[in-house]
């Protein structure tokens, strides 16, 4: 599908869209696609939403980009905004999730050589995903998204996803351990949802061995598990957060926040980014959080996420093909016993849009605005297609 002056990396389907508005996407033949998957966790807000489209409108007549070498408004009111709802002490901001996570390692290996520590490194999780990029791709556990570039960044070890036991050993076995990056629900790995107590767990050995407690939230931040961040359904606090995704509703911004003692880790020249917190991206992340906090989006992931859950529980109760429905707020898995990344194209030909990751799970993101009649219509027809498969031998992928 793609013309050979684009680089193949991905497998797409065979749709193209000439529009959007709210949680439905318009194809070039004008077809109406219900999105449950909001762009992978981006359009929080939906397609077009007017908060957004004048925010951005209004910016770009004023002005789109600076330098960091000077003074940005816009920057300085999403800072303090971000902040304020996440009780974090400062920010840095990046174009993307990747770039995020790259400012947590940066400040977690100057953490690190603070402490004296020649060789810091970071605990990371079995069936992470952190971005592309040399580092975050060395932090990923998945093979298939590092092979082929080794030699990988060294200084990280991977600890089964989960496992404060196994996190005790390394503490016990390994000095060199300067922070642990992990997602509070592991998202392309098939919507994996952390044990209870983990968070609090990590918390605690964090505090006991002088650890960076860092919390990838580029797919769980900015509403979509029912909380503001994921965290806050506990009551413990990270040194580190990244976000991106649904921070920008589309437009490119990545944030990586710090508290208390990481907070005060860079300085002047340490890190640096030209795009990084210039007005547009700004302003379109502040109309996000003001739409976000305004209209109770969180509320409403979080009734619509039970909804969703309950729904498919109760429809798809007794199946043989399906192992479980898990997942919190908008941030919603299916996991069948067979690969399907062929239900993407049969979605999609009813008119739904939705993923499969990790071959055999499907997930579910759709905007936090979306109401109770649209999450109906995303159990029956996913009700529909996925007993269609119990009836039918495994098709080929
Ligand atoms: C998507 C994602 C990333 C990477 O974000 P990019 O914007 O694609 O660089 C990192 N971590 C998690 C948990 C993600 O879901």
């Amino acid at each position: 599908m793609d013309p050979k002056s684009i680089m193949p990396t991905y497998k797409r389907l065979d749709v193209e869209f000439a529009r959007g508005k709210g949680v439905w996407l318009y194809d070039t033949e004008g077809k109406r696609y219900l999105d449950a998957l909001a762009g992978i966790a981006v359009c929080g807000l939906g397609h077009a939403h007017p908060a957004v489209t004048r925010a951005i409108q209004q910016q770009a007549a004023q002005l789109l980009h600076t330098s960091n070498v000077y003074g940005i408004t816009r920057q300085r009111e999403l800072a303090e905004r971000l902040v304020a709802l996440s009780g974090m002490d400062n920010v840095f901001f990046g174009n993307s999730g990747a770039e995020a996570n790259e400012c947590a390692i940066k400040i977690a290996r100057m953490y690190g050589h603070g402490r004296g520590i020649e060789k810091p490194a970071i605990v990371v999780m079995e069936n992470s995903f952190h971005g592309r990029t040399l580092a975050t791709l060395s932090a990923t556990g998945s093979r298939k998204v590092q092979a082929g570039f080794e030699p990988l960044v060294s200084g990280f070890v991977r600890a089964r996803y989960g496992d404060l036991d196994e996190l005790q050993s390394i503490a016990r076995n390994n000095t060199s351990i300067v922070a642990v990056l992990f997602e509070p629900i592991q998202g392309e790995s098939g919507v994996r949802v952390a044990p209870p107590g983990y968070l609090e767990g990590v918390r605690e050995l964090c505090d006991r061995h002088d650890w960076l407690m860092m919390l990838d939230e580029v797919q769980t931040g900015n509403g979509r598990t029912g909380r503001l961040f994921a965290f806050q359904h506990t009551g413990v606090m990270p040194d580190v957060l990244s976000t991106a995704k649904g921070l920008g509703n589309g437009v490119p911004i990545g944030v990586c926040l710090a508290h208390g003692k990481a907070a005060g880790v860079f300085h002047a020249g340490n890190h640096g980014s030209t795009f990084g917190g210039n007005p547009l991206a700004c302003a379109a992340g502040l109309a996000v959080l003001d739409t976000i906090v305004a209209d109770d989006l969180c509320g409403n992931a979080e009734r619509m996420g039970a909804r969703l859950i309950d729904g498919l529980r109760a429809r798809l109760a007794g199946l043989k093909g399906v192992i479980e429905v898990r997942g919190r707020g908008l941030m919603v898995g299916v996991e069948l016993r067979e690969p399907c990344p062929e239900l993407m194209q049969a979605a999609l030909e009813r008119g739904l849009l939705i993923n499969v990751t990790a071959d055999s799970v499907i997930r579910l993101l759709p905007p936090l605005i979306i109401g109770a009649q649209e999450i109906d219509q995303i159990v029956t027809t996913l009700g529909e297609l996925i007993e269609a498969r119990e009836s039918t031998p495994a098709s080929p992928g």
